[in-house]
C-alpha cells in the first residue's frame, strides 16, 4: 500500500530525513517512535504533502502511484488521512457540514455519487458513538473552542467518517491525557480492517498499552534505526531510548 524508499527531506535547508525505508501493507498497524526531534512529525508531514518540507531524495508510492507528486487534497482523495498535530479551527462551518463536504469531495474524485442525507446521518450516528462524541460537538464549528481532549476526539471522529485507506496519526508529545489517549486507541482499534492501515506516530510508549501495533519502528536522527514487533515498544518503555542512541553512535 505505502512503499517508502530512501526518503530524504529538508526544512529551511536543514536535512531532517536521511533515508527512510518503510513498507506498509493493508491491515497493518505501524507505530513510529523515537526521541524528540528525531523527525517523526517531519515524516508524517512529508507524507501528507505539507509544503514547508522539501523532499530532496528517494520515493514514496501509495498503491503504486507516486505519492510525492500529488498535492495534499489529491492525497486525501486517494484515501490518505493525516491528523495534524494542531487541528485547524474553521469558524462558522459546522463539523458536520465540513465532513459532508469532505466526504463528497472524496466521492467526486472517485467518480461516485454524493452521499444521501439518510446515509450521512446514519454514518454520523454510528461513528460518533464509536468515539463517544457528544452531540453538540458534531454540530459546533470545526474545533472552535474545543478543549484538547475534544479536538482529539473530533480528529478520530473525522478519521472514522472519512474511512481512509491509510491513516497517519501524529500524536503530540505535549499533554495528551489518558482519556485522550484511550480515544485515539479505541478509534484505531475499532477501525482496524484487512483493507486499511494505520501509522501511529508517538513519543509515548503509553499509547501502545492500548493500541497493539503489528510493527514498531524507532526513528532517530532522521533514520529508522530499529524495527520490531510490539515487544520493541515494551523494551523501550523499560529501557528508554539511550541504548538505541548508543547503538547508533557506536556504528
Ligand atoms: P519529532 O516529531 O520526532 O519530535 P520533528 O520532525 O518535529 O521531530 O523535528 C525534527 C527536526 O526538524 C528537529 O530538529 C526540529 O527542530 C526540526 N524542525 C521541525 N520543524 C521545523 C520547522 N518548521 N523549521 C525548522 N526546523 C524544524
Ligand atoms: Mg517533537
Ligand atoms: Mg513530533
Amino acid at each position: 500500500m505505502l512503499s517508502i524508499k530512501n526518503l530524504q527531506a529538508s526544512i529551511e535547508g536543514k536535512e531532517i530525513l536521511k533515508g527512510i525505508n518503510l513498507e506498509i501493507k493493508p491491515g497493518e498497524v505501524h507505530a513510529i517512535m523515537g526521541p524528540n526531534g528525531s523527525g517523526k512529525s517531519t515524516l508524517a508531514s512529508v507524507l501528507a504533502g505539507r509544503e514547508e518540507y522539501e523532499v530532496t531524495g528517494g520515493e514514496a508510492t501509495f498503491n503504486g502511484e507516486d505519492l510525492l507528486d500529488l498535492d495534499p487534497e489529491e492525497r486525501a482523495h486517494k484515501g490518505l488521512f493525516l491528523a495534524f498535530q494542531y487541528p485547524v479551527e474553521i469558524p462558522g462551518v459546522s463539523n458536520i457540514n465540513f465532513l459532508k463536504t469532505s466526504i463528497n469531495e472524496i466521492r467526486k474524485a472517485r467518480g461516485e455519487e454524493e452521499i444521501s442525507a439518510g446515509d450521512f446521518l446514519k454514518m454520523v450516528k454510528e461513528k460518533s458513538a464509536l468515539v463517544d462524541l457528544p452531540d453538540n460537538l458534531a454540530k459546533r464549528s470545526v474545533n472552535e473552542g474545543f478543549s484538547g481532549g475534544e479536538k482529539k476526539r473530533n480528529e478520530i471522529f473525522q478519521m472514522a467518517m472519512l474511512e481512509p485507506k491509510l491513516a497517519i496519526l501524529d500524536e503530540t508529545d505535549s499533554g495528551l491525557d489518558i482519556d485522550a489517549l484511550r480515544v485515539v486507541a479505541n478509534g484505531v482499534n475499532k477501525l482496524k480492517s484487512p483493507e486499511n492501515a494505520t501509522i501511529v506516530v508517538t513519543h509515548y510508549q503509553r499509547l501502545l498499552d492500548y493500541i497493539v501495533p503489528d510493527f514498531v519502528h524507532v526513528l532517530y536522527k532522521g533514520r529508522i534505526v530499529k524495527s520490531g514487533d510490539k515487544s520493541l515498544a515494551l523494551e523501550l518503555e523499560e529501557k528508554g531510548y539511550d541504548w538505541i542512541k548508543e547503538g547508533v553512535e557506536a556504528v
